[in-house]
């Protein structure tokens, strides 16, 4: 009787802690949050680690980066994050503060883990700018470690372990393009998790994406701004992107802060102030999207700096008071990051 009991205790508590164990997480990190191609104060460059899976394995189970601007692999790695661990990148489009640190994170990816599942790179098919000019993430990929290739360092460190792969780098990326389309569309998926894309604009190719999992989702904007170049208009927020961010938890988006606009001193180019996201109108589309959860990041100008290279900030220096009042002119109640590097959310808040 007294045998029983206790293997009923057991099968109990094991139960409990099966259940406990296999409690879906989500957690949101910016790794990256300088607005813009300038380098100040040590921040990396535009990215957005996201990791799904349950208590048991630290909800790590998937990890995906969104974008991966200067310095990704170093705010990874304050993480404990290899670039091998990584399951897909995502890229929202092909300006450089949001590619520049991938070069860096497939070399590491070849030099140690060659022989390892290739590294699903998930982007826009080839698109052509209004000044004609062609947009190609697939040549970004294919091509990313060519000057390495020229300076003889592929050659030379596949001479010395053969599991690198002799063509480089390129060769463990499996590249997936996608034609943006102005309905969400699944562009990649893993057991519980889905990512879908929408068009957006910023420059040609832009897409920004949707996480969806058992235990929250987040949406990532990117730089998105309105097809409408500029006002009048309704907002200098992305219809796509708002339409993607229906009932989602969590929006992580670039900012941009009205100080910098036209005629206030700035000296900001109109057409670059213009296609970002301001952060007002960033703060209403949460609002009707019903988002918890808005995350600014990519912030122009970043918090502290007297300059948005080479544009200056009116008034001086930004603090994370004066974009809290701006998300405020919104009339979002829910939560607002202003980010920093590594600031994460985790859904279900512990
Ligand atoms: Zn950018």
């Amino acid at each position: 009787m007294r045998v029983s009991f206790v293997a009923l205790l057991a099968a109990t508590w094991l139960a409990a802690a099966t259940t406990a164990d296999a409690a879906p997480c989500l957690i949101v990190t910016l790794t990256g949050t300088q607005g813009g191609p300038q380098s100040f104060n040590g921040l990396a460059g535009a990215g957005t680690l996201v990791r799904y899976g349950d208590d048991a394995n630290g909800c790590a189970a998937v990890k995906l980066q969104f974008d991966a601007g200067r310095g990704t692999t170093m705010r990874l790695s304050e993480l404990g994050i290899g670039p091998e661990q990584l399951g897909a990148v995502f890229f929202t489009h092909m300006h450089n503060d949001h590619t520049d640190g991938f070069a860096d994170m497939v070399q590491l990816r070849w030099s140690f883990n060659a022989i390892g599942p290739k590294l699903d790179v998930v982007c826009s098919t080839d698109a052509v700018s209004p000044l004609g000019v062609a947009i190609s993430c697939s040549k970004f990929t294919a091509h990313i470690a060519d000057a390495f290739i020229q300076s003889g360092e592929i050659a030379q460190r596949h001479s010395e372990v053969k599991e690198r792969t002799p063509g480089g780098p390129a060769e463990v990326i499996n590249t997936i393009t996608f034609r943006p389309k102005d309905e969400p569309q699944v562009v990649w998926s893993s057991g519980h998790v889905k990512v879908s894309a929408i068009r957006s604009t910023h420059i040609a190719g832009h897409a920004s994406y949707r996480v969806d999992t058992p235990a929250g989702s987040v949406v990532i904007g990117g730089d998105a701004s309105n097809d409408i170049p500029a006002p009048p208009r309704n907002s200098s927020t992305s219809d796509q992107v708002e339409k993607l961010a229906q009932g989602t938890d969590i929006i992580v988006h670039s900012a941009i802060h009205p100080i910098m606009a036209p005629g206030k001193g700035s000296g900001m180019y109109p057409y670059a102030y213009l296609r970002q996201s301001s952060v007002p109108d960033l703060a209403a589309m949460a609002k009707r999207a019903g988002a918890s959860h808005l995350m600014l990041t990519h912030l122009i100008p970043p918090l502290g700096a007297e300059q948005q290279f080479p544009f200056k900030v009116p008034g001086g220096p930004l603090t994370e008071t004066d974009y809290r009042k701006a998300a405020e002119e919104g009339g979002f109640t829910g939560t607002v990051i202003v980010g920093t590097d590594l600031k994460s959310l985790r859904l279900p808040a512990k």
